[in-house]
């Protein structure tokens, strides 16, 4: 078993990661930018080391993070999502240098994360893609062609994309026009690579991806489905598993189809097969070489700790289960708390949380790196909470979700929970039934009225009132 851990990442996928160490009896070592040096990660580990002034580049830089794991005497790196955790340059990097890396291979990274390369793979696996581009597009012609024999409307599509970025949906030759050197700009800036493929866009359909684990051995199991549908401009907001809108006979084709990607590509430790879903058509749409965001409500329905296994898989384990022994019970629902406004377009919203108060009770889970003091830096992502609940039945998780959304207290600034219940008490959402059109839909969910806190009154007048009186 690996002994240190260095976690090259923050925020809350840090605290996880660092919680499954301590279960694990295994050391864990923090890194941190000077922005973060308050940061929840860095106090809960055991050793924490800090990447210099700047908030980013020490997080970005391999050499220098591989360098401080080989100085701090850890055996492996556990990379997170986001930052580097999807750079084959980093694998190899550790593999030189005999540290673990908590991932596959460099090379499955690499031809994973080349989108078109990875549709290559799966369409030589006999895996179902969306009709597209023969690979990257040479220019704009090529791209009107190819739109023109898979027909309108086509989505273009970054080669290196993720996030949800450098994609778009183009519904005449016109716009694709207009797009094309758009989605070349936004993807040289965010991924230092000018290629773009297309895709045709499938109308209305629902995000569903499948949790693998693989070993070194070669076995590899599913862990069943994510619906991912609730999305706004392209990002997830809330992820649902299991789908409350597959029948047992997609669920298990779905699952076969994401073992058979993962085996075909030498896939190793914890990944994500995604999928588009229409009707009865399964088109794969990507596979993360990494931890998700959202594994959290795998978890909660299957009873696998993914970061354990992840660990388990590295350090040359076998998996500890076989796909028979995997079962679901009930359903989770995790609601992506993001410091933003939605009311004024989602505009992010950093600052110091006043105050906060974690939901709790039965069936809920809060994977958070905040607390009542701590600033949110405005250089990260603005997710800064995950929200998990899980019920027996669909109807209970959803009261249950709205229950622990209105005990949640967090102040100081904007996020999205507001606007969650919103979505939680409409009933195309509550009849289980949508698409990755909810959002966009639904304008009129972003009404909601602000209730404000009544304690946040009292300390406001009180505040005002010393003021006045010169205290
Ligand atoms: P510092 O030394 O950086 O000021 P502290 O240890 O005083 O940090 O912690 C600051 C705040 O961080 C605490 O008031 C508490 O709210 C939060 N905090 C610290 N450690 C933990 C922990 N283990 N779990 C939850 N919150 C914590
Ligand atoms: P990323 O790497 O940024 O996650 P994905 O390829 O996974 O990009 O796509 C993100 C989202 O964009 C999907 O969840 C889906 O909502 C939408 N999308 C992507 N490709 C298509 C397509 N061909 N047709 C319709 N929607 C799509
Ligand atoms: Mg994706």
């Amino acid at each position: 078993m690996l002994k240190k851990i260095l976690i090259a990442n923050r925020g809350e996928i840090a605290v996880r990661i660092v919680r499954a160490c301590a279960e694990m009896n295994i050391r864990s070592v923090a890194v941190y930018t000077e922005p973060d040096r308050h940061a929840l990660h860095v106090k809960r580990a055991d050793e924490a080391y800090s990447l210099g002034e700047d908030p980013l580049s020490g997080y970005l830089d391999p050499r220098r993070l591989v360098n401080l794991a080989v100085q701090a005497g850890c055996d492996a790196i556990h990379p997170g999502y986001g930052f580097l955790s999807e750079n084959s340059e980093f694998a190899s990097i550790c593999a030189e240098r005999g540290i673990t890396f908590i991932g596959p291979k460099a090379d499955v990274i690499a031809g994973m994360g080349d989108k078109t390369q990875a549709r290559a793979s799966m369409i030589a696996a006999g895996v179902p893609v969306t009709p597209g581009s023969d690979g990257n597009l040479s220019d704009l012609d090529e791209a009107l062609k190819v739109a023109g024999e898979i027909g309108y409307p086509v989505m273009l599509k970054a080669t290196s994309g993720g996030g949800g970025r450098g994609i778009r949906r183009c519904d005449s030759a016109d716009e694709l026009r207009a797009q094309y050197p758009r989605v070349i700009s936004e993807a040289t800036k965010a991924f230092g690579s000018a290629e773009v493929f297309l895709e045709k866009c499938i109308v209305d359909p629902r995000h569903i991806e499948v949790q693998v684990l693989a070993d070194s051995r070669g076995e590899a199991i599913h862990l069943y489905e994510r619906d991912c549908s609730i999305q706004r401009r392209n990002q997830k907001l809330i992820e649902i598993a299991p789908s409350p809108q597959l029948t047992p006979e997609q669920r298990n084709y779905v699952g076969e189809l994401a073992v058979r990607a993962a085996k075909a590509v030498g896939y190793e430790n914890a990944g994500t097969v995604e999928f588009l879903v229409t009707g009865h058509e399964v088109y794969f749409m990507e596979m993360n070489t990494r931890v998700q965001v959202e594994h959290t409500i795998t978890e909660q329905i299957t009873g696998v700790d993914i970061v354990r296994e992840q660990i388990r898989i590295a350090s040359g384990l076998p998996l500890s289960y076989r796909q028979e022994d995997i079962s679901y019970r009930g359903y989770a629902l995790q609601f992506r708390i993001n410091a933003e406004d939605p009311k004024n377009n989602f505009l992010p919203s950093f600052g110091r949380i006043t105050r906060y108060y974690a939901p709790g009770g039965p069936g809920v889970r809060t994977d958070t790196a905040i607390y009542t003091g701590y600033t949110i830096p405005p250089y990260f992502d603005s997710m800064c909470l995950k929200l998990v609940v899980w019920a027996l039945n669909w109807e209970d998780a959803l009261d249950r979700g709205a229950r622990a959304l209105s005990d949640m207290r967090l102040q100081g600034v904007k996020t999205t929970a507001a606007y969650y219940q919103e979505i939680l008490q409409n009933p195309d959402f509550r009849s289980g039934q949508f698409n990755t059109s909810f959002v966009p839909s639904h304008p009129e969910l972003l009404n909601y009225s602000e209730k404000r806190d009544p304690s946040e009154v009292a300390l406001a007048i009180a505040t005002a009132i010393a003021a006045y009186a010169g205290l």
